[in-house]
Parts: C-alpha cells; sequence; structure tokens
C-alpha cells in the first residue's frame, strides 16, 4: 500500500493552507519549518478571520451600544466559547483571555499566590519547566517567603514521581507542571500528579503551552486547578492566552491588573470588581487575537487532535530514525511513546548554535540555545541543544532532508577543523 495513504492526516493537503511554508529562502533554497514549539504557522482561514474582522466587524468589546461593538462582542465571546469547549472546560466565565502562557501563569502567582501562599509554605515545580513556570515562583516565594522544590527527573527526562511523593507535605500549596516539555517532548502524567498533589491538599497548575495543539486538553479530566496555554503555539495571533480555573478559585482570587472592564463600579479611593471572567481582564483585550484563536480552534477541530498526535508519532520516530544514522548524535528525552514532536539533540564535536546555523543555510529552521529552561540544561549537562519541533503541516520528507543536511553539517565542521 502506498506509505501516504497509511498516514492519518494528509500533510501536503494541509500545508496548501499554509502560504508561509511554500516560501523559499536565502538564494532560493525552499523553507523547512521544525521549530513549532517556538510558535506555530498561520493557516489561511485563522488569517482570513483577522482580516474579516478587521475589515467588517471591529470595534472595542462590551462598551456596547452600538451595532458594530455588539458585532466585535458576539465574536470575541464565540471565541471564549470554542475555548470552552476545546478545552472541555464547565463553564464559560472560567475561560480568561490573557495575553499568553506566561501572563497567566504569572496572573495566577500574583493573585492566588499572594492571597493564599505564606512564609514556609512550598510550591512545587519541576527541573524541566519553562522559565515560565518557575520565575513567577521565585517571585512569589521572594515575596512572601515560601519555600521552592523541583520534582527531579530520571536519565530519560521523565518526572521521578517516588521522588515526588517525598517532596509533597501538608505544607505543600501548589504544584506547577508542563503538560509537555518544551525540550526534551515528555509527556507528563497529569492525572496523576493531581491525584497525588490533590492527596496531599495542594492545588495544580498545568502549563499546557506545548500540549494543547497537539493532543486533547480535558480539563474535567485532568481534574487540574490552573490550566495555561498560548494561542500563537496553536495557529492564532500571538497576544492572546488563556488560564482556565474553577470558578469557586477565580471567585476568591482578587482581580490581577486593576483597570476598566474589570470593575462593577468605582468610587475616587475604592472599587468593586466585576463578575468572572471580566473581573480578570483588565484593560482592552487582545480582541482580534482571541477571535484567531478562536478560527485556529475550528481549523484543528476539521482535524482531529488524535489524528494530529499520531501523526506526530510518526514524525518523531522518524527523527530519532534519522538523527541515529547521522551519528555522534545525542538525544535528550524519552522513549518515543512517551515523547510528542520535540526532538531535542546535540551533535559531536559541533556546538548547537553552530547546527542551527548550518542548517539554516539548507533552508531548516530549528532552534538552539537553552529554550528558557537553563536549570533542564544544567541537569542535562549540557549548555545548549539543538530542537527540531513539528507539526501536521510537516512531512517525512523534511526530516530526511534534515537527516541529509545534519550529516553535511559534520562534514563540514570535520572538513574545518582539519
Ligand atoms: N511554557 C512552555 C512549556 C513554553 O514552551 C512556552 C513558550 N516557549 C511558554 C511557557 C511561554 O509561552 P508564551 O511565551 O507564549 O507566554
Amino acid at each position: 500500500m502506498d506509505a501516504l495513504a497509511t498516514l492519518p492526516l494528509d500533510p501536503q493537503a494541509l500545508r496548501a493552507d499554509f502560504p508561509i511554508l511554500s516560501t523559499t529562502i536565502h538564494d532560493n533554497v525552499p523553507l523547512v519549518y521544525l521549530d513549532s514549539a517556538a510558535t506555530t504557522q498561520r493557516p489561511r482561514q485563522v488569517i482570513a478571520a483577522i482580516v474579516d474582522t478587521y475589515e467588517r466587524h471591529y470595534a472595542n468589546v462590551h462598551r456596547g451600544i452600538h451595532w458594530l461593538s455588539d458585532q466585535s462582542t458576539d465574536l470575541f465571546e464565540e471565541a471564549r466559547e470554542s475555548v470552552r469547549a476545546f478545552i472541555n472546560a464547565p463553564a464559560r466565565e472560567e475561560v480568561i483571555f490573557t495575553h499568553g502562557t506566561t501572563e497567566s501563569i504569572n496572573l495566577v502567582a500574583r493573585s492566588w499566590g499572594d492571597a493564599n501562599v505564606r512564609t514556609g509554605d512550598e510550591i512545587i515545580a519541576t527541573v524541566m519547566e519553562h522559565h515560565s513556570n518557575l520565575v513567577p515562583w521565585q517571585q512569589l516565594a521572594e515575596r512572601s517567603g515560601a519555600v521552592l522544590r523541583h520534582i527531579p527527573i530520571d536519565d530519560n527526562g521523565e518526572l521521578i514521581l517516588d521522588e515526588f511523593d517525598k517532596l509533597l507535605s501538608e505544607r505543600t500549596r501548589l504544584v506547577a507542571v508542563s503538560a509537555v516539555s518544551n525540550v526534551l517532548g515528555t509527556i507528563n502524567p497529569i492525572e496523576e500528579i493531581v491525584r497525588r498533589a490533590h492527596a496531599a491538599g495542594a492545588l495544580v497548575l498545568v502549563d499546557a503551552a506545548q500540549s494543547a495543539a497537539h493532543m486533547p486538553t480535558d480539563v474535567q479530566r485532568w481534574n487540574a486547578d490552573f490550566v495555561a496555554i498560548s494561542g500563537h503555539k496553536m495557529l492564532a495571533p500571538t497576544g492572546v492566552g488563556v488560564l482556565w480555573s474553577r470558578r469557586e478559585l477565580l471567585d476568591a482570587m482578587p482581580p490581577f491588573l486593576g483597570g476598566g472592564s474589570m470593575i462593577r463600579r468605582v468610587k475616587l479611593d475604592s472599587f468593586e470588581p466585576a463578575d468572572l471572567p471580566a473581573k480578570f481582564e483588565a484593560g482592552t483585550p487582545p480582541i482580534v487575537p482571541a477571535i484567531g484563536l478562536g478560527a485556529a480552534i475550528d481549523y484543528i477541530n476539521a482535524i482531529g487532535l488524535e489524528k494530529i498526535h499520531a501523526y506526530e508519532q510518526i514524525l518523531t520516530r522518524r527523527a530519532h530514525d534519522v538523527l541515529a544514522d547521522v551519528g555522534g548524535v545525542k538525544i535528550f528525552g524519552p522513549p518515543l511513546e512517551n515523547k510528542a514532536g520535540i526532538v531535542s539533540f546535540t551533535v559531536e564535536g559541533v556546538h548547537a548554535h553552530d547546527v542551527a546555523q548550518l542548517l539554516d543555510r539548507q533552508g531548516i529552521a530549528v532552534r538552539a540555545g537553552h529554550h528558557c529552561t537553563m536549570p533542564l540544561h544544567k541537569r542535562l549537562g549540557v549548555t545548549a541543544t539543538a530542537r527540531v519541533s513539528f507539526y501536521f503541516y510537516n512531512t517525512l520528507d523534511e526530516i530526511d532532508l534534515l537527516g541529509r543536511a545534519l550529516a553535511d553539517a559534520k562534514g563540514v565542521f570535520r572538513r574545518r577543523k582539519a
């Protein structure tokens, strides 16, 4: 049977929706975009939704009283409903639009954290977290006198849950963990982590920035307390993200930012906050990016997250094979069955930045560095890795090209050193 016919989706047909993927770079080299963990590209359908909003429906939201504002508000609220359904949240009011995962996590650290975390309390993160899910807790610890602990990883890049159990205690207030590591690709056992954290009386924040576009998010199945995502990592514009939390938690939390829209009433010396979700959406929200996020969700749903995940596993398997064939390549992260479409590696004798630069000359966009995970790189014993990351628009041919380009790059380095 034709190998393509056995794929869960048709990447060539989908690529046609992404104008940027058919561009050439440098001197007419076709672009091979392997940096979707940094940010995904956008399909025409999302770009069209943005253009259509600006051309026909754009005004500020919720200030109502005129036709165009009602149109814009309807589209903005439809996008909120799309997000609610996408993450299986029980209520629309629990979906807070922010400007990204970073802001969502900072909102929790500032609002929930300042109100609930005291000297001697403990917060547990993991050594594989992105700086976005480390620094806000460090800042909270500085403000509150709380103590930070970190779940270690084994040599496969998986969390050591027995060590997690030892860290948990009646002092633990919050466990902050990513659903998928942006470097190792590890798919973390969120339901299990939540079960253990809740048994100890702690809440759980899930950084779903790297999972939301690649596998289903079900906040009720996870039973987590806070979930953060970024639009730009799931086909939507930059500048929009989401914080989901349970209504009773959000109701009890003080507002994060103060200003317009988040109030019911203001006097010169006091204010009364608005109801959810407005209470956490001070100022003019990211109206058009949020509408773009709604269109991105429609696009992803039309393909299906199960198919996307299954296809990414095929790409990841091929990447492991071609990298092994290059020789002298060390891949970090877990075995394939527990790995998302993210592969970080080092090449013997070649710095990660040089790897990225040599691949770029052949049109292949990868990322090199610490990927905002300095503590994880310290644990891995390297200062930098090269990272390839996939989405449904990548092809097996592109992965094969990566293998050939890496072999060439190694050759260039050998010659330079000789
Ligand atoms: N967490 C993880 C796991 C990430 O990969 C990223 C983005 N690289 C972030 C958080 C931060 O997301 P943003 O920059 O969109 O706020």
